[in-house]
């Protein structure tokens, strides 16, 4: 008898349900069976793993790429009473954290995926009661995922050591190649894959080519009130465009890994806060930052792939009143991404290559761009979306074609 998860959905998250297919994946991990889900961005995949690890007995070890998402995350769990943990070198108080887990007194402990590789770790598995592996951004296990890690590959051998302890894997950017990559990679069965709708319904997609960004950027902030993320490429870029925009009378900040952490923090914190700020940022803004009222994403140039495009221009609307989601691209974008290509292992070229061309179809169509991002996750829309540039009859929709035609040619 699996036990029922709803009242501890409501007592210790404060949710009356679970939303679209968590209550799947919740299933079968208190089941014991190996999942991969995959679900979008703001789906509520952490979810999937905390409310299995308050039920069941033993610690359910996450690994997380990025140490200040599970300070987030550390953060999130403990707000609602769940016992929770990190493992990374920042953290000063690994001895007391390790005597916890040894105890059977934390229901998550979080680690980096680098930790897996040392035979120490294995043995402190080896010593602790385990409820759960759960791997979030799990298509960094995937050399054909947007984000390899070579430290993923580790967690499979790890996790064999420990065959009765179910295996949760979570991402929400994967298209079909790189799921079946994900199941053989980490041993979950074909049946163990669960996947959400990816249609973002309110967001309205739109690309043109740059002509004058920072104007392009600015009409776009002009017409849409409320807050929002201007993605560029560099860090000068961030700071040149939150200082150009700034002029507009919206409040505007720029943010980066190599600003001042207090001035960063600030920044986020004021943003999150704020119900009409800009803020100008790199690609490594809004992972974990909850906020569901952002009313536009515009990027100021070409994202890395459509999963990363899906996943950026996903961190708008997420509360499910129209939102923007508006992309600027040059020929110099996709020059710099043929180049970097160049650069990277030749046994991963082809399949960078496959990914900058399905970003080219995506800027290049005449056609329905939500349809063809769909159809990139696997779903198939037979019908227009209405609520695209191209499906609004944007009147840049045959010039951007013609562009991109000349510099795709090359790709
Ligand atoms: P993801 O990792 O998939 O991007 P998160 O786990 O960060 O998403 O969750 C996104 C937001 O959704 C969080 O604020 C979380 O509290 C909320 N959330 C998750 N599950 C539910 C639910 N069943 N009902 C209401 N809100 C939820
Ligand atoms: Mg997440």
């Amino acid at each position: 008898m699996i036990p029922d998860p709803l009242p501890t959905l409501s007592r210790v998250f404060g949710f009356p349900a679970f939303r679209g297919v968590q209550e799947d994946v919740v299933a079968r991990v208190l089941a014991g069976e190996r999942t991969l889900g995959v679900m979008p961005t703001g789906a509520g995949k952490s979810l999937c793993y905390q409310l299995p690890s308050v039920m069941l007995e033993g610690t359910c070890v996450v690994v997380s790429p990025l140490i200040a998402l599970m300070h987030d995350q550390l953060r999130a769990a403990e707000a609602v009473g769940i016992r929770a943990a990190t493992l990374t070198s920042a953290d000063q108080n690994r001895a007391e954290s390790i005597a916890r887990f040894r105890a059977g007194e934390l229901d998550l402990l979080y680690i980096a995926p680098e930790r897996a590789s040392t035979g120490h770790f294995r043995e402190l598995l080896a010593s602790a009661p385990l409820s759960l592996f759960a791997i979030d951004e799990a298509h960094c296990v995937s050399e054909w995922g947007h984000d390899f890690r070579p430290d993923y590959r580790l967690l499979a051998p790890l996790m064999d050591a420990f065959p009765d302890v179910p295996r949760l894997a979570l991402t929400a950017t994967a298209d079909a190649h790189t799921r079946s990559d994900i199941l053989q990679q980490l041993g979950i069965p074909q049946d163990g894959l669960i996947v959400s709708g990816f249609d973002r319904p309110n967001i309205r997609y739109a690309i043109s080519p740059k002509a004058n960004t920072t104007k392009q950027i600015a009409d776009v902030i002009a017409a849409t009130p409320g807050p929002g993320i201007v993605y560029a490429q560099t860090r000068a870029a961030t700071e040149k465009l939150a200082e150009a925009l700034g002029r507009s009378g919206r409040p505007t900040r720029a943010y980066h890994a190599g600003l001042d952490p207090h001035i960063r923090q600030k920044n986020q914190a004021d943003f999150v806060a704020s119900e009409d700020m800009v803020i100008c940022a790199t690609v490594a803004f809004g992972m974990g930052i909850d906020k569901p009222d952002v009313r536009f994403v515009a990027h100021a140039g070409l994202p890395k792939s459509i999963e990363a495009y899906y996943q950026e221009t996903g961190r708008a609307g997420r509360d499910g009143d129209p939102a923007v989601a508006h992309l600027f691209w040059g020929a110099e974008d996709f020059a710099r991404a043929r180049q970097r290509i160049g650069e990277v292992e030749p046994d991963r070229q082809a399949g960078e290559r496959t990914r900058l061309a399905a970003l080219g179809a995506l800027v290049e169509t005449a056609g329905c761009r939500r349809r063809i991002l769909l159809k990139h996750f696997g779903e198939d829309r037979h019908e227009d979306c209405g609520n695209c540039d191209n499906c609004l009859g944007s009147p840049d929709a045959v010039d951007a074609t013609e562009t991109a035609r000349k510099f795709l040619s090359a790709v």
